[in-house]
């Protein structure tokens, strides 16, 4: 079925929420420079893992939200940023109206750690608010052994793990010709530069190369998904048992 929001009509979308799907998930990214991938890596990691999240959680894909905060990478070519009061008050409405509508439950996929101390913050309103259960999926964390295993790399910002999701996803958006020597470098607390001197950032020591096996891409990302679905599928179960999980609107606070 589709399961992406925009592409329902409203009258098909009133005969399933909530009472066949109660649950919506919404990508969450920011347009920054990512290495050999591209600006939107972190609109299009998320994107794609919420419409296979999805369908194995029996949910719908509510429009991503592109635009976010970023910091770090602010004057590299196309980089964006969003202030973070207007993107927390955009995000507060845009989760406030998704439970408005009928879901009850709300999944954030979000592709960026550069906004999640403010994601965290919306999503606790939004549930304190409405009565509405809120999740936010940070999908590369904790996600060591599944890389270790398959990629056999550390992480990094546009390093093995993102540009492995990326390759997954589709291999054309690797550009492989654009990888350049010094194009990473290692992050310390030492410093910090506005913007950062290189767009792939490693974190840890170890081999920090990319990795451009596609079946090893592959199969981090297949196991990364499997994690995060696994996580969100408990996640449901515990709150379906909670006492009082229905949603109510409190009046605005
Ligand atoms: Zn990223």
């Amino acid at each position: 079925m589709e399961r992406r929001l925009l592409y329902l009509n409203h009258l098909e979308l009133e005969q399933i929420i909530p009472h066949r799907i109660a649950t919506v998930v919404v990508p969450v990214g920011t347009v920054e420079a990512h290495g050999i991938t591209p600006l939107g890596t972190d609109v299009i990691i998320p994107e794609a893992m919420a419409l296979m999240v999805a369908e194995r959680i029996d949910a719908l894909v509510a429009p991503t939200v592109a635009y976010g905060i970023t910091r770090g990478l602010l004057g590299h070519p196309g980089t964006l940023h969003i202030r973070p009061e207007t993107f927390k008050a955009y995000m507060r409405d845009v989760l406030e109206s998704l439970v408005r509508i009928g879901f009850k439950y709300i999944v954030v996929i979000n592709g960026h750690g550069g906004q999640t101390d403010e994601l965290k913050a919306v999503l606790f309103e939004t549930s304190r608010n409405t009565g509405g259960r809120t999740m936010l999926i940070d999908w590369w964390y904790d996600t060591d052994e599944i890389r270790k295993r398959t990629l056999a790399r550390e992480s990094g910002h546009a390093g093995a793990d993102e540009t492995a999701a990326v390759m997954a996803i589709n291999p054309d958006l690797i550009k492989r010709d654009l990888y350049r020597e010094g194009m990473a470098m290692k992050y310390t607390k030492q410093f910090a530069a506005y913007p950062f001197p290189a767009t792939i950032i490693t974190y840890a020591e170890g081999d920090t190369s990319l990795n451009l096996d596609e079946d090893a891409c592959k199969a981090y990302f297949e196991g990364v998904v499997d994690q995060v679905t696994t996580l969100i599928t408990q996640t449901l179960t515990r709150w379906r048992t909670l006492s009082g999980s229905e949603p109510k609107m409190c009046t605005e606070a």
